[in-house]
């Protein structure tokens, strides 16, 4: 088939790996000259650790094999399987942590509590003010910057691939076994099949559809500093962290103490990687209310610093990148809004805080949808 994909954030990009695999040629379409939506503004972690029992953890499970499978076919993509220490300030947190260990999947996820010496070993820049750590070693991270561009590359070697970006696709419409998308252009696609992949775009096209569709945006705020001058072996994730993730989600969270202030206001966690360059990636702040604010609040930024900055024990480099980002989220608790629009157009949308750690195999299901 002649397969159209609409988006070109991670999500339409792992579609299109997941169709040229299959057999398809694959017209890949994308509205700005380079992608600049969440797929780029991302920690570029790849996250099973907190992952919800059942169905999202098994996706979580095959997206990571997926992606190791991408590293392998396209050694120019920056993949670290470089695990995450969840890390314990109080015994409140090292108690969840224990009862997450007697969960029966908790063997599938390999996680494994380590006191602070152990954690030490792992991850050696980690001197500062914790008790113990939960390491999940299937955890692994891209470089948001480049992964697409990479992807792509990769993509690209196959004839059957065509990448066009500055194309903003204005109508698609279906009729018998063609689908044609027009741009704003004026230039039209022909095509089998067209996958949308918008992102958070839910008013672009199939309007009425999202509307009444169980997704949401969700805005979030990030950072990341100046180059560190150590390295930083592991994704790092507070103790916080555990209140969002549905894979904690054990009786005695309840029994955690109350949350900061700044973080329980902005919906905080930390989470931290070190990116290529030696800088490190933090975040994140959450508002689900729209209109999100323009303007970027720096108390949460403070905090965040300050928060890693004591789990290393040492004053963080300053920061010199702040930005937000936004992502559709499904509400119902499945792992992305996938639908039928129309015979040969199926728009996949709403992966979350989790569309870059699941695209791979949430493209993989899409292909065996459609054959
Ligand atoms: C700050 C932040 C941190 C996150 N951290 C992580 C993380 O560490 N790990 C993780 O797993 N997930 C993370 N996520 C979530 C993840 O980034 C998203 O779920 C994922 O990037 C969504 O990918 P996407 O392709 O659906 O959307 P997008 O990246 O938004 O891409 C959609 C693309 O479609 C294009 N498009 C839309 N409509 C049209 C049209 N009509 N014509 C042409 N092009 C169109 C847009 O221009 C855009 O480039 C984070 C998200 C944010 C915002």
């Amino acid at each position: 088939m002649k397969i159209l994909i609409v988006g070109g954030g991670v999500i339409g990009t792992a579609h299109a790996r997941a169709a040229l695999k299959d057999g398809h040629e694959v017209i890949h379409l994308e509205r700005d000259p380079v992608p600049q939506s969440a797929s780029v503004r991302n920690f570029g972690l790849i996250w099973v650790s907190g992952r919800k029992s059942g169905e999202e953890l098994d996706v979580a499970i095959r997206a990571r094999e997926i992606w190791e499978e991408i590293h392998l076919e396209n050694p120019e993509l920056i993949f670290r399987g470089n695990g995450s220490l969840t890390l314990a300030q109080n015994e409140a947190e090292l108690r969840v942590m224990e009862e997450c260990l007697e969960k029966s999947d908790a063997r599938l996820r390999k996680w494994e509590i380590l006191g602070k010496k152990e954690t030490q070993k792992i991850n050696p820049a980690l001197r500062g003010n914790f008790l113990a750590s939960l390491w999940c070693p299937l955890d692994g991270a891209v470089e948001p910057d480049s992964v697409l561009t990479s992807l792509r590359n990769g993509l690209s070697k196959n004839p059957q691939y065509i990448w066009r970006s500055s194309v903003d696709i204005i109508d698609i419409k279906s009729s018998g076994d063609r689908v044609t998308a027009v741009a704003k252009s004026g230039e039209v696609f022909e095509g089998d099949f067209l996958i949308h992949c918008p992102g958070a775009d839910h008013s672009s096209l199939f309007k009425e559809q999202f509307d009444s569709a169980p997704i949401r945006k969700v805005y979030l705020q990030m950072m990341s500093t100046e180059p560190f001058d150590e390295v930083i072996t592991t994704s790092i994730a507070d103790g916080d962290s555990m209140r969002y993730y549905p894979g904690y989600d054990v009786p005695s969270l309840k029994h955690l103490p109350a949350q900061h202030p700044v973080a329980k206001e902005n919906h905080m966690q930390l989470l931290l990687v070190q990116r290529a360059d030696g800088t490190i990636t933090m975040g994140d702040t959450h508002a689900y209310d729209e209109p999100f604010p323009f303007k970027l609040e720096e108390v949460p930024y403070e905090y965040l610093h300050n928060i890693a900055s004591d789990l290393f024990g040492t004053k963080l480099p300053p920061i010199k990148h702040r930005w937000s980002g936004v992502y559709s989220q499904q509400t119902e608790g499945a792992v992305c809004d996938r639908r039928r629009i129309a015979t040969n157009i199926i728009s996949v949308t709403g992966p979350g805080g989790r569309g870059n750690s699941l695209a791979p195999a949430i493209a993989e299901t899409t292909l065996k949808e459609i054959q």
